[in-house]
């Protein structure tokens, strides 16, 4: 007990204001509920911060670089003499980029009237949070809590993250210099990226593979495009490594992440835990406390922004009383490689083994107009549907902007979609998303700039 302890008493309480924390409390505030959000930064936490938004702005950078370098536009007419790049700028402006983001989050949260305390908080028993920050140590008794505090890197048993030889990807991106190699262990899209951004730069790249593949559940054809760009960079891939055999330092380590709850006191309180320390939810994001909720990567489930802004909607719906569920069918997944790949739902693989009878489309991007136009011809389309009733189950784009295409295929699987409806709505011409088209086309067996199959 502090001495001169005031209890506030607040409506909604939300720990952490990352992706999650954030979208919750302005949904939360939306529905008239009066929000407080807690976190020891700005807000916009690690995807803002330190993971997905500085990744992607330098692989953005790294990447008009490479074209600039590349014969390809030497091909176009284009000849780029003396090119070169300086990471410090590049830093300086992947940090304006960040900033600008983060400011509008700040005006996001301010206008939706969202009290910001800096400062950790923890729980006191199951109606209290104790902040302690810039304004000395708080009190906060909470008629409903969400949960929002993300994760941190998994530890690697005797190799402490110390950002300098043995780092995490957020301590990647922060490197003061270019070091001339690196090695990467990791198999998931963020290991990938990291790969493809320093590779770009001229580092010597090495990734290692705890597993037999890069990019597990992915279709092996179209991990095939991703895995010939990466040795074009010049990276050199190995897998089944142990960490035993992988003594080249600087090393980054894209292992996972755990769930950052051990401050917070959860056994206090009484909360559940998942096998992993993540904080057990159910659907509409309650924990065992129902008016406590929990959201994003510190329920342990899958670390990815865009799950926690969705469960973020959730929690904040159902502790304002409406009946929701977080339960999408599928979870799109994008990788900034070149060429970039993007899947959603079922490969044929998964489908088949789910006990579908299975129908598959394929598409050239050398066959597409508009990829042509933009220089390449390096990637694919590729469709899984219901061979019963022609519903989409899956799909997997290589590709020029793969990643911002993904969505239309989300969508058709989330609504039911099959087949024929892919195929009968218009698709702007020369476009990237006439592969869909043409992919769905193919399954049904009348592709028009594909000649038919056997
Ligand atoms: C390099 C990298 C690249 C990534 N790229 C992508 C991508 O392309 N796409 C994608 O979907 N995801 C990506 N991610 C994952 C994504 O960043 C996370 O899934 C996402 O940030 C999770 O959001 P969150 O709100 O659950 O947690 P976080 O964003 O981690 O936010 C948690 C917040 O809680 C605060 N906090 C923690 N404990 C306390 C406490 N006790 N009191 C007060 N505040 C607290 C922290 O300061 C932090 O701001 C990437 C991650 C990394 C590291």
């Amino acid at each position: 007990m502090v001495v001169g302890d005031v209890t506030t008493a607040v409506d909604v309480l939300v720990i952490g204001a990352g992706p999650g924390g954030y979208v919750a409390a302005i949904r939360a505030a939306q529905l008239g509920r009066h929000v407080t959000l807690i976190d020891q930064g700005p807000p916009g936490g690690t995807c803002l911060h330190r993971g997905c938004i500085p990744l992607k702005a330098l692989l953005s950078a790294s990447e008009r670089y490479q074209q600039i370098c590349s014969e390809e536009l030497a091909v176009m007419g284009i000849h780029a003499e003396e090119v070169s790049f300086d990471w410090a700028s590049m830093q300086v402006w992947k940090k304006s980029v960040v900033d600008r983001l983060a400011e509008g989050v700040q005006r996001l949260v301010a206008g939706n009237h969202i009290d910001y305390i800096h400062g950790t908080g923890w729980f006191i028993n199951a109606q209290e949070v104790r902040v302690e920050g810039e304004h000395g140590s708080l009190r906060f008794k909470f008629e409903h809590c969400i949960i929002a505090t993300g994760a941190e890197a998994a530890p690697i048993s005797g190799l402490p993250y110390d950002g300098k030889h043995v780092l995490t990807p957020e301590q990647a991106l922060i490197l003061p210099e270019l070091p001339e190699a690196l090695s990467i262990v990791g198999d998931d899209y963020i290991a990938l990226e990291l790969a493809t951004l320093f590779a770009r730069l001229g580092v010597k790249v090495k990734l290692y593979s705890p597993g037999e593949h890069l990019l597990a559940d992915v279709d092996p054809v179209a991990l095939r495009f991703v895995q010939a760009g990466l040795r074009k960079l010049g990276i050199q891939i190995t897998t089944k490594a142990t960490m035993e055999s992988i003594a080249e330092r600087p090393v980054v380590i894209s292992q996972g992440v755990c769930p950052r709850t051990p401050g917070l006191h959860l056994n206090d309180v009484g909360i559940e835990a998942t096998t992993n320390s993540g904080i057990k939810v159910n659907s509409m994001q309650q924990s065992n406390v129902p008016h406590i909720f929990a959201i994003g990567d510190c329920t342990g489930g899958r670390a990815l922004a865009s799950i926690a802004m969705k469960q973020a909607k959730v929690a904040a719906e159902v502790l304002s009383g409406q009946r929701v569920q977080f339960a999408p069918l599928v979870t799109p997944l994008v990788v900034h490689t070149t060429p970039e790949l993007a899947a959603v739902g079922s490969t044929a693989e998964e489908a088949t083994k789910a006990g579908y009878n299975i129908v598959t489309g394929r598409f050239p991007l050398a066959a597409n107009g508009r990829a042509l136009t933009l220089g390449t011809d390096n990637g694919l389309a590729m469709l899984v549907a219901n061979a019963d009733d022609g519903t989409l189950l899956g799909a997997t784009l290589v590709g020029p902007r793969a990643g911002d295409l993904i969505g239309q295929t989300t969508l058709s699987i989330e609504m039911g979609a099959t087949l024929t409806d892919l195929s009968e709505i218009l698709y702007a011409h020369p476009g990237l998303s006439e592969t869909v088209l043409e992919a769905a086309e193919g399954a049904l067996g009348r592709a028009i700039h594909m000649l038919a199959r056997g």
